[in-house]
C-alpha cells in the first residue's frame, strides 16, 4: 500500500535530501551528476554540510552556490562556529547571499584540539562563539532577517549533555536567538521522537520540527553511525537486521521497510517534512520513498508543485 493512497494530497510528506562535502574538486564534480538525478526526485530543498574549524570551506561555498544558482535547487548551508576563524564565516555567509541562498544550518561544531585562541592555520578565532546562539546571534546581527536559520536537535540527546530536559532549554534559546527551524539528530525510535517533539512545543518550542532520517544501507554502515551518535537501536531493528547482516541486499529490503514504517509513522501523527541523510548516495534513499510511494512518478501531475518550505509556512 502506498502512502498517497491513503493521503490526500495535502497530508502527503514532502522530504529533503543532506550531502556531505566530498574532499577535493574531482569528488564534487561527480556529485553533482548525483545532485542533478536527485532533483529529479523532487526534494523540497538540500542541503551542504560544513567540515568542522572550516576545512574545505571552499568546496562547501561552491557546492552551495552551484546547487542553488545553476542546479536551481533551494539550498541550505551548513556553518559551524567554533574554532571559525572570523574571516571564513564571513566570507561564507556572503557567498550564501550573492548565490541567492537562504538557509543556514548554524550549528557549533566540535572544538578542535589543543589551542583555542587560533586555528590551525594562524587565523585570529572568535571567542564570542561557544555556543551555536551565538551564530544564530551574529547572522541576525549582520543580516537581519534575509536568512532562514536552522539549529540541531537532539531527542535523545546529546555526547556532552544526556539531559534531555536541559538540552530543550538550550535547544529553546537558539530559538530566541532567531532560529526558524529544527533538524534532528538521526534517530530509529520514533516513539521517543514524537514525545521528544511534545516536550518541545510544552517547552514554547513552535518553529518547525524536522526529522533527520538515515536510511539503512548495510549493516555494518548502519550499526556504526547508530553507535557513532548514541543512538537506541529498537529491538525490531536489530531482530530483524541481524540474522541477515551478511547479505547486504537483503540488509537494504528489509531496511527499507523499517525506515518507511518509522516515516508513516511520523507522518501518521502529523509530521509533514521528511528529511534524508544520503551519505550521497541515492539507493537506499530512493527504496524509502517508492516504499512510500512518495516519488514524482506517483504523484498526479497537477500535485506536483512542492508547498512552501516548512520553515516559509505559516504555523
Ligand atoms: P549547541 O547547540 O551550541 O550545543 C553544543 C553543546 O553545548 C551541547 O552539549 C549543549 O548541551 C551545550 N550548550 C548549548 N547551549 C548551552 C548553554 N547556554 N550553556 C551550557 N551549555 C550549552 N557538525 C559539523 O561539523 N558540520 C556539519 O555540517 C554538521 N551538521 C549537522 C547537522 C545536524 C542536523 C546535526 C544534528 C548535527 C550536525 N553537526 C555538524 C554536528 C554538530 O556540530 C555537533 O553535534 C556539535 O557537537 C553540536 O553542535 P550544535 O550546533 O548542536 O551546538
Amino acid at each position: 500500500q502506498k502512502l498517497q493512497k491513503a493521503h490526500s494530497s495535502s497530508h502527503r510528506p514532502t522530504y529533503s535530501f543532506e550531502f556531505f562535502v566530498p574532499k577535493t574538486s574531482q569528488g564534487v564534480q561527480n556529485l553533482y551528476d548525483r545532485m542533478d538525478r536527485m532533483y529529479e526526485l523532487g526534494p523540497q530543498f538540500i542541503d551542504i554540510t560544513w567540515n568542522a574549524g572550516g576545512r574545505l570551506s571552499n568546496l562547501t561555498c561552491e557546492m552551495v552556490s552551484t546547487s542553488q544558482s545553476i542546479i536551481g535547487l533551494e539550498t541550505c548551508m551548513h556553518l559551524t562556529c567554533t574554532g571559525m576563524p572570523i574571516q571564513l564565516v564571513e566570507n561564507a555567509l556572503k557567498d550564501a547571499y550573492n548565490s541567492g541562498c537562504q538557509n543556514i544550518l548554524a550549528l557549533r561544531g566540535d572544538p578542535p584540539h589543543g589551542s583555542e585562541s587560533t586555528s590551525a592555520n594562524g587565523n585570529e578565532l572568535v571567542p564570542e562563539f561557544r555556543y551555536a546562539k551565538d551564530l544564530i546571534k551574529y547572522i541576525r546581527a549582520k543580516y537581519g532577517d534575509y536568512f532562514d536559520i536552522g539549529v540541531a536537535g537532539y531527542p535523545e540527546g546529546h555526547p556532552e549533555e544526556s539531559d534531555i530536559d536541559v538540552l530543550i532549554g538550550y535547544l529553546k534559546e537558539k530559538v530566541d536567538a532567531g532560529a526558524t527551524f529544527i533538524i534532528t539528530q538521526m534517530f530509529y525510535d520514533v516513539d521517543n521522537f514524537l514525545s521528544w517533539v511534545e516536550k518541545c512545543r510544552n517547552a514554547g518550542i513552535t518553529v518547525p520540527i524536522i526529522p533527520g532520517i538515515m536510511p539503512i544501507s548495510t549493516y555494518a554502515s548502519f550499526m556504526r553511525r547508530a553507535t557513532w551518535c548514541e543512538i537506541n537501536i529498537p529491538k525490531n531493528f536489530l531482530d530483524q537486521l541481524e540474522p541477515i547482516s551478511g547479505d547486504d541486499n537483503l540488509v537494504r529490503e528489509k531496511g527499507t521497510e523499517l525506515v518507511a514504517d518509522m516515516c508513516e509513522k511520523m507522518v501518521a501523527a502529523g509530521i509533514q517534512h521528511l528529511h534524508f541523510y544520503t551519505m550521497n548516495l541515492e539507493k537506499a534513499t530512493v527504496m524509502v520513498l517508492d516504499k512510500l510511494g512518495i516519488l514524482p512518478e506517483y504523484i498526479p501531475e497537477e500535485d506536483k508543485k512542492n508547498p512552501p518550505l516548512p520553515w516559509r509556512q505559516s504555523l
